[in-house]
């Protein structure tokens, strides 16, 4: 693993959704900035996978099976960090899915199933890390919010709901927690090449060609493309920052224009 500076050397953090995609991105780098890390997700193997694969690259590692929606499993994952780590400095809130369709006619089930994971595992696991973070009198929280807290995205409105949700939490939290210690902001990706956008790609989803005409710099983001504004929110380098969402989207919400009838430019 490429060496970091040490900038989150003694912390321990717990990145939800941390098996693959944007959330093992950055759990391997603070991992390599020298936290210690515990990751969460619903499929027990993948996480183990995920956990050996930090581990190897020299990582001290919890890897554990958590259902973010599910308030006893957050619970676990509290005591599971304070029985390994004895203490928690960084929650990174990124577990997420997508279920798409036509407003009218999106079943209760698929609205709760997004709302339950994005917007109350959000808060759950806020409020689990937050009641040590607040004993500690420290800690960074930071949220995965999406271009869609931003702006309307069609056929996508439990999504766009949860992750505008997300903004609200943030703000929220952050003034409330702000004098005992706690700093919580939000990150917003814009497109980004994860394990949901290819399925995304696959299912005929997605315009690739016209993200990439959309987005001023041309292409999709990498996971790796969140890591380093995750490490500056969650290191010291940000102790003035809270309440805030960081968009990085290679220019996509900045941008108003479309040539006629190309939507290139
Ligand atoms: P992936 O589908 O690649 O990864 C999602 C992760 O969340 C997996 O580890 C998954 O594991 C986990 N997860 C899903 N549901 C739960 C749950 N109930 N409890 C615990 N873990 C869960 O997605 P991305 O990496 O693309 O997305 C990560 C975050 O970034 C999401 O919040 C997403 O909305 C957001 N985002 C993504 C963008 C993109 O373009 N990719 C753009 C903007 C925001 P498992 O299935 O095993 O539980």
């Amino acid at each position: 693993m490429q060496q970091g500076y040490g900038r989150l050397k003694g912390k321990v953090a717990v990145v939800t959704g941390g098996s693959r995609g944007i959330g093992f991105a950055i759990a391997r780098g603070f991992a390599r900035e020298g936290a210690d890390v515990v990751i969460v997700s619903r499929n027990e193997e993948q996480v183990a996978a995920a956990g050996e694969e930090i581990r190897r690259l020299g990582g001290q590692v919890l890897a554990l099976r958590v259902d973010v929606a599910n308030p006893e499993d957050v619970e676990r994952m509290a005591k599971s960090t304070e029985d390994r780590f004895g203490r928690l400095d960084i929650l990174v809130n990124n577990a997420g899915i997508q279920i798409r369709g036509p407003s009218e006619e999106m079943a209760f089930e698929s609205w709760k199933a997004v709302i339950d994971v994005h917007l109350t595992g959000a808060f759950l696991c806020a409020q689990a890390a937050g009641r040590m973070m607040l004993r500690q009198k420290s800690g960074s929280i930071i949220n995965i919010a999406s271009l869609s807290s931003y702006v309307g995205m069609p056929e996508r409105v439990p999504y766009s709901s949860a992750k505008t949700g997300i903004v609200g939490l943030t703000r929220v939290l952050a003034t409330e927690w702000a004098r005992r210690g706690i700093r919580v902001n939000a990150i917003a990706p814009g497109y980004i090449l994860s394990e949901m956008t290819k399925k995304a790609m696959a299912q005929g989803m997605i315009d690739e060609k016209g993200i990439v005409a959309r987005t001023p710099m041309g292409r999709f983001g990498t996971p790796e493309d969140l890591v380093g504004p995750a490490i500056f929110l969650a290191s010291d380098e940000a102790a003035f920052v809270t309440g805030q969402v960081l968009p990085v989207d290679g220019g996509f919400l900045a941008f108003g224009y479309i040539k006629p009838g190309e939507g290139d430019y």
